[in-house]
């Protein structure tokens, strides 16, 4: 770790530190509140037959209301009304002086007795809360605390009754030394994983610049701090998969740690950077920076032999806000619109937070939010369009595809709708509904006596790492007595199909359940043959560029290569986006069993699909 980073730890650890130490001194106030308590009601207790009762009990409610507002302080410091703090401060220490001059005042022996080493205890309580720490705000510390002090405080009473103040103050010391070394060290040692464990939830560990956390905390701070404006500032390595792709993850970490430190170079020192996650950084600051410097970046691998130099671009989003109205989140998301908006120009730039930009964000964030309420109320639809035997015409199937209406009766196609879906994480909410309507689909159509068509939904990959995917979609073709090879399940090619152990449990599972499995758009993604034939898939669905093609040399070729080993695979082989007649007898001649397309039917609501299905299909012309 170089300079900058131990300094960054160091920070954290003082925060951490002192955060648990306030934590503490309250506890440490509270618990002896309680033993100093103990003593109102102890010592009227003790010495009922030698002091006067009237004085006693003076003495005694005048101990316990200073020490009831002492432990409300400690269990609500803040108070705002500076009025109602000083009154709670001249009450505290007013009453105490109060209680310790009363014996004085008319001595009897024991009294006298009593508030020698009650006197010591108020000077050792000073050093003793001091040296006693608690590991941290838990209700087993608080127990761990009160049971030790304020037994301790009953035992010097008992021993002060037995022989005298002088004994009872010494053993009293020696308690609390003991004691208290004891205590101090287990609890140092709870402090340091404490703190260790804090403040390794503040740095990142790849990069050793801050964690968000530490972005958030950093933006906490200048909050508080007398600053005219809060910057923050989103930078992101343009293309850093492809890098990670290319040389490794090692390399890509390395990469990561370089363009921290590149960062933490070009920034002035009052500025905190954080990763953010992935690829992404974040800065925060005050002063004033020069980032015009950050953009690009010339990174060297030193990973695999020779060095090898890597020119990289960042984009970089920036927002910059009062300090009087804002807050962390909105500084985030500030940033965060500038960055996709630097994304979207082109990256390799760096795009402020505008007027203009702030209001198509909020625009993006309100369709966002009625998005959510339409998945909710389901009110996302499903159309269907029809799956066709090429060679008989007849419809075999039919794919769900989603579709959201609109108060004025138009349309929001999946293209523009699905990407927020998912970037909401909603991928999965989605696919179940859609299941839901093709079983209810199907169902209906077994009721008319029609039980060998297919329906096919599409689902996000993220779905697929839900490992109780299998058994939802199970339940739900239960619950409809729809036999599960009626539906299949389609993920896209692009997705960059993960060679994950979940996935393919869940794949598996979902087979062995007799659920069909589609790879979808084939021919846009980078699946290799290898990784396509591992997988458990039952269709094959061509991307329309494939089946559009074949005016170009050699596409009729490609096309029924890929017919051939799908079919090798035991994969039905379908076409998709067949919009002419053409394109259709090229694809039966290509070996394509079932083809979509306009030619056949665009999608349309389900009910009005119901008909094409349980209607006697005419024969077509090209079998
Ligand atoms: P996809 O799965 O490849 O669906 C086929 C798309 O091609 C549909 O667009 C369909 O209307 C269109 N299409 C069908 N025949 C033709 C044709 O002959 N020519 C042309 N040019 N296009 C044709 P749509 O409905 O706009 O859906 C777009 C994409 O949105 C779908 O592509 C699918 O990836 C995604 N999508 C749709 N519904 C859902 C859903 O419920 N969940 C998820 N995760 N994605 C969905
Ligand atoms: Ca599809
Ligand atoms: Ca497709």
């Amino acid at each position: 770790m170089g300079a900058a980073d131990d300094s960054a730890f160091e920070f954290a650890r003082s925060r951490v530190r002192n955060e648990i130490y306030f934590d503490q001194r309250r506890l440490v106030d509270v618990a002896d509140g309680v033993g100093i308590i103990a003593i109102a009601i102890g010592v009227p207790y003790l010495l009922w037959d030698h002091v006067d009762h009237t004085r006693l009990v003076v003495w005694s409610a005048l101990l316990a209301l200073s020490t009831a507002s002492w432990v409300s302080t400690a269990i609500r410091p803040d108070t705002r009304s500076p009025l109602l703090r000083a009154i709670r401060f001249g009450w505290i220490w007013g009453s105490a002086v109060l209680w310790a001059a009363l014996p004085w005042l008319s001595p009897s022996a024991a009294e006298v007795d009593l508030v020698a080493w009650v006197l010591v205890f108020v000077v050792t309580y000073g050093i003793a809360s001091d040296v006693v720490f608690i590991p941290q705000t838990s209700d087993t510390s608080l127990a761990m605390i009160l049971t030790p002090y304020t037994s301790s405080y009953v035992l010097v009473l008992l021993l002060a009754e037995q022989w005298g103040a002088a004994v009872a103050v010494l053993l009293y010391l020696a308690l609390l030394v003991w004691g208290g070394n004891g205590w101090k060290a287990i609890t140092d040692s709870l402090i340091d994983r404490r703190v260790e464990s804090e403040v390794r939830s503040l740095v990142d560990e790849l990069t050793g610049v801050g964690s968000r956390a530490a972005a958030t905390l950093a933006i906490d701070e200048l909050l508080a701090e007398p600053v005219e404006e809060i910057a923050c500032v989103f930078l992101d390595i343009d293309d850093f998969k492809q890098l990670n792709d290319t040389y490794g993850y090692p390399a890509g970490d390395e990469v990561l740690r370089q363009v921290a430190t590149h960062i933490q170079t070009v920034l002035p020192d009052s500025w905190t950077v954080a990763r953010f996650g992935g690829d992404e950084f974040v800065a925060i600051g005050a002063e004033p920076a020069e980032l015009d410097e950050l953009a690009t970046f010339t990174a060297t691998i030193t990973d695999h032999g020779p060095i090898t130099p890597l020119d990289l671009t960042l984009s970089i989003g920036r927002t910059t806000l009062p300090r009087a109205d804002t807050e962390a989140a909105a500084l985030f998301r500030e940033a965060g619109a500038a960055l996709r908006a630097a994304k979207a120009a082109g990256k390799n730039q760096l795009v402020d937070m505008s007027p203009r930009l702030r209001e198509r964000e909020s625009d993006r964030l309100a369709l966002a939010q009625r998005l959510t309420d339409a998945l909710d109320e389901q009110d996302i639809v499903a159309f269907g369009q029809a799956v066709t035997d090429l060679r008989t015409g007849r419809p075999v199937g039919l794919e769900l595809l989603a579709r959201w209406p609109q108060s004025d009766g138009s349309m929001v196609m999946p293209g523009e709708f699905v990407p927020i879906i998912e970037e909401q994480g909603r991928g999965p909410q989605l696919g179940e509904l859609m299941v839901r309507y093709a079983v209810d689909f199907l169902a209906e159509l077994r009721q008319a006596g029609v039980t060998d068509v297919y329906a096919t939904v599409n689902i996000s990959a993220r779905h697929l790492f839900q490992r109780t995917l299998a058994h939802t979609v199970a339940a739900i073709l239960e619950q409809r007595n729809v036999p599960p090879h009626q539906l299949v399940l389609e993920v896209t090619e692009s997705q960059h199909l993960p060679q994950s152990s979940i996935w393919r449990t869940t794949a598996e599972q979902l087979r062995a359940i007799g659920i069909g499995l589609a790879i979808d758009d084939f021919g846009t993604g980078y699946s290799s043959m290898e990784q396509l034939l591992s997988m458990p898939f039952t269709h094959l669905k061509v991307d329309r560029i494939i089946t559009q093609s074949f005016h170009r040399p050699g596409a009729a070729d490609l096309a029924a290569a890929i017919a051939a080993m799908a079919h090798g695979g035991d994969m039905v082989a379908i076409g998709e986006g067949i919009e002419t007649e053409a394109e259709h007898r090229q694809m039966i001649d290509a070996g394509y069993l079932y083809g979509q397309g306009y030619l056949f039917g665009r999608p349309v609501p389900l009910d009005e699909l119901i008909g094409e299905f349980t209607s006697t299909p005419v024969p077509n012309p090209t079998s």
